[in-house]
């Protein structure tokens, strides 16, 4: 039976077409959903006792389950159990523009990046979109405010599940359902090229960023097996087409990873590489977790790599960093639960 909540609009607007009832039916179960945030369907008023009938028999309204959760000031951890008892997690931010939540695409992930937690754990399966989706509706009932960001950048690679992805951003881009906006949201990819070429063919104008995290194929393949598949030149090319095509700006993410891809002479190679490619490149300081040898760059060494990019005009910002008090790095809450 599928999940309520793993259907798009114009689904479920074909669906109750299909079974001879009106199309309006789904903009009004989409407004218990997702603007009253009611899914008990006793409680939806106006609908029929046979169409609930209906809907019960074949639709789960099923929920993923919080069960832990960690808070520092302006970060949350949350920790989900699904409905299979696989595990994932969410991280909530606090900025000054808004509120934003960092979602996971699969249960672990089978990129392999050496610096990674997530990847530790290989992929179990990918999510659907009703279980993204739910990562939000659960935050927002227990934060109380509207989350206005999405990042998908928790566990998993979003390009390795790519359909799902898809139909979680039209689910909560719907503007008669949760309504965020496309520019508010970020797909982040560790450069799978097949996802991209789809992804610049989309309707709607929602954010790439590029984990790339070095300024060659030789230091990428160290650290990201997947370099070894997709070279930076067919990288880099594909990303131009993007960019062409899309007239926006992409985001490069980049791990400081001490004494590996950190010195001056590769903030010059990297400049080099950006060079006229219209993105902004976010500077990450890594953060260091118990099984994994990598260290964190110094922050005189952080600012040295952002000067010489700035200095060649490159846009570049050093991430602010959240909740390393309570183990925000991506996967690390999932690694310290018991159940691994
Ligand atoms: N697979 C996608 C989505 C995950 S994004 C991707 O690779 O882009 C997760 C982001 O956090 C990536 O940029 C990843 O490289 C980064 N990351 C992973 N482990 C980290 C750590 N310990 N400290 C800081 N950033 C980390």
């Amino acid at each position: 039976m599928r999940n309520i909540y793993d259907f798009t609009l114009k689904e479920l607007e074909d669906y109750f077409v299909s079974i001879g009832d009106k199309k309006f039916r789904a903009t009004q179960i989409y407004d218990f959903l997702y603007k009253k945030r009611i899914s008990d369907i006793e409680q939806m008023s106006n609908i029929s006792k046979s169409i609930k009938e209906h809907l019960i028999t074949n639709f789960s309204f099923d929920k993923i389950k919080l069960i832990v959760k960690q808070e520092d000031k302006d970060v949350k951890k949350y920790l989900f159990e699904l409905l299979d008892g696989q595990r994932i997690e969410s991280v909530l931010m606090y900025h000054d523009y808004g509120i934003s939540i960092c979602v996971s695409s699969q249960v672990g992930c089978n990129m392999g990046c050496k610096f990674c937690e997530s990847g530790r754990l290989k992929k179990v399966r990918n999510l659907e979109a009703y279980e993204i989706v739910q990562q939000i509706l659960l935050i927002e009932e227990d934060i109380k405010e509207r989350i206005s960001h999405v990042v998908v950048m928790g566990i998993g690679e979003p390009f390795d599940n790519y359909d799902n992805l898809m139909r979680f951003v039209r689910i909560i881009n719907e503007g008669k359902g949760i309504a965020i906006g496309s520019r508010h949201i970020t797909v982040s990819t560790c450069g799978l090229i097949p996802g991209i070429e789809r992804f610049m063919n989309e309707e709607g104008q929602v954010n790439l960023a590029i984990s790339l995290h070095a300024p060659n194929d030789e230091i990428r393949r160290q650290i990201m097996p997947i370099a070894k598949v997709y070279d930076m030149d067919s990288l880099f090319e594909v990303l131009k087409s993007y960019i062409d095509k899309t007239n926006r700006r992409i985001t490069i993410e980049y791990i400081m990873l001490d004494g590996i891809n950190d010195s001056v002479e590769m903030a010059q190679e990297l400049a080099v590489r950006l060079k006229g490619l219209n993105c902004y490149v976010n500077l990450i300081p890594y953060n260091e977790t118990e099984n994994i040898g990598y260290k964190r760059t110094k922050s005189s060494q952080i600012m040295k790599f952002y000067d010489i990019l700035k200095k060649k005009n490159i846009n570049v910002t050093i991430r602010r960093e959240f909740g390393s008090k309570v183990d925000a790095a991506c996967g690390q809450l999932r690694a310290n639960q018991s159940s691994n």
